[in-house]
Formats: C-alpha cells, structure tokens, sequence
C-alpha cells in the first residue's frame, strides 16, 4: 500500500490542521491475521484516540512522519470540536478507480472535504455536525464524531470542496435512513423456523453438518436446546468477540439465532441459516455481503 507524501498532506483541511489533535498510526497484524491502524505518538509510545495527552499538532505529527517508521498520520474527533467523520468501506474499484455509484451519490449529498483511505478503496467525508447518538456502524458504512481517531491522507476526492461544511440536516438524514433507531428488542421472541414444509430441522445435525464451532450447551428457561456458538459473523465483532452468540432450539422445533453484537442485531434464524448452511450457494452469500451500497462493486474483466 502506498502512503502518502508531504505534498499530499498539503491538501488536508485547514479546519483539521489549526487543531492540536493529530497522532501517527502504524499497519500492524493483530490476532488472527486482520491488520489494524494502531495509533501511535512521534516518541514511539502508543497513542489513544481519547487521551489528548497524547496527540501533537499537524506540524509535527507530520514531520514525525517524515522521518519514517510511521504509516501514516491520523487525526482524533472529540465531543469538543465539530469534526464528524463518514467512512465509506470498500467502495473504490482498485484496478479502475472507479467509485460505486451509491457512494458517490453520498459524497455528492454531502458537498464536503473527502479524501481516499490508506487502503485507496474506501472513503472518508469530513463535515461539521454532531452525530446523534447511538453507534452507527455497519459493514460499509461508519460515522463517528468522538472517541476516535481517523486516518488522514490528503488524497483529496477531486470534485469535492476544500473546506470540511457544516452538514448537520444532511448527517441527520443519512442516520434515520441507515441507522434506523432499532425496535425494543422483545426478548422471547422467536423467528420460526421458515424452512421447507414439514421439514423438521434438527439443530444438533444442522450445526455439525454447517461446521458452526460450538462452545458449549447452556441453559435457557424456555428453549429445548441452547447451544454457545462463535458467530459466522464474529470478524464484524469488536475485537473479535467470541462471547454472546447463541442457537437453539424449542420442543416445537421452532429455532433461533441471537447474537448480542450490535452488527448482529439484525440477524435471525433466517440469516444464520442462509449464512452457515452448505446447500446455500456461495455466489447468494457472497452477493449478500457486498451488497451493501444496493449494487456490488463492479469490476471490469481485461
Ligand atoms: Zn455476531
């Protein structure tokens, strides 16, 4: 991956660099393979996108950088300034360059400084508004306004503005539409089984024959089975968690899938099964998780 250069730094906004809230990251592998933006400061001691302590300004975290040893430069939002940042995972063609038409549509509607991320296929748009709150966090989609750091290329979006605008309406808009408050979760609340009729599913088979890592079986007051699962969707957990994800099954052969992740909140029986069970293809799974702006990425073949 390539970094950026001082020249390119240039191109950061002035709102961002007149702040003293500037830290250096490094790639670096953690636990099982991911590699991770982890911050640090010019003195090569770790850095926290929450203690100010350890942040510099944009000068010298820039000749930090300079010096080597650093992958890149990174800037932390606080509930004290009115920085919010937009991530848009994953939606930048490496081969081609070209960005995929719902997330250009989002850098259209929000008319504000954005710049590629260090990987080059993703996007970040600055603007100046408060985030509601709550996490708004999904595949594909991230918005943080504090308690974060972000990376900062100066691969400016060309056709977008210099400056980082004030954009709260359009923030407001963007959250109600993709982060939908969530409905009171109604614990007991079951999602039959909704298989072929008069199939009766066995969940016990069904997790061996799906290769699901069982942890264990639990007690459920009112479940038949219960068993502690890792979720299919564990990588989309912070830090991996493997804790929180259950299966089970009632006496009426009713099943569920709970998973306490917040990723997951949406996620049932229906969804577990489609994404575990072996009959279902892997081009429909693979659709599923890329289809996160309404299209996948498109590639084009040579
Ligand atoms: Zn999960």
């Amino acid at each position: 991956m390539r970094a950026s250069t001082s020249t390119e730094f240039a191109n950061v906004s002035d709102e961002l660099k007149e702040r003293r809230q500037w830290l250096l990251w490094k790639w670096e592998t953690v636990g099982e393979n991911k590699a991770t933006k982890v911050p640090y400061q010019s003195n090569g001691r770790r850095a926290s996108s929450t203690n100010p302590a350890t942040w510099a300004n944009f000068e010298d975290a820039g000749a930090s950088f300079e010096r080597g040893g650093f992958s890149g430069i990174g800037f932390a939002v606080t509930k004290d300034d009115p920085f919010t940042g937009i991530d848009l995972d994953d939606c930048v063609s490496l081969e081609t360059g070209e960005i995929a038409p719902g997330a250009m549509e989002l850098v259209r509607s929000f008319d504000s400084y954005a710049e590629k991320t260090p990987s080059s296929t993703g996007l970040r748009i600055w603007i100046q508004a408060t985030k509601p709150t709550g996490e708004c966090k999904k595949p594909g989609l991230e918005v943080y306004d504090r308690g974060r750091y972000f990376t900062v290329t100066g691969w400016h979006l060309a056709g977008t503005p210099e400056t980082i605008e004030p954009r709260q309406k359009e923030l407001e808009a963007l959250i109600a539409e993709e982060f939908p408050k969530p409905e009171e979760p109604r614990r007991g609340e079951r999602r039959p089984y909704d298989g072929t009729p008069g199939e009766k599913l066995d969940i016990e088979e069904f997790l061996a024959s799906s290769g699901v890592l069982v942890l264990g079986e639990t007690l459920d007051s009112t479940a038949e089975k219960v068993f502690k699962i890792v979720c299919p969707w564990v990588h989309e957990h912070t830090g991996g968690d493997r804790s929180g994800t259950r299966v089970g099954q009632y006496a009426d052969g009713a099943l569920f899938f709970r998973c306490e992740h917040s990723h997951c909140a949406g996620r049932g029986w229906a969804e577990f099964r489609e994404e575990v069970d072996p009959r279902v293809p892997a081009m429909v799974k693979l659709c599923k998780a890329r289809r996160v702006w309404g299209k996948p990425a498109r590639r084009r073949s040579a």
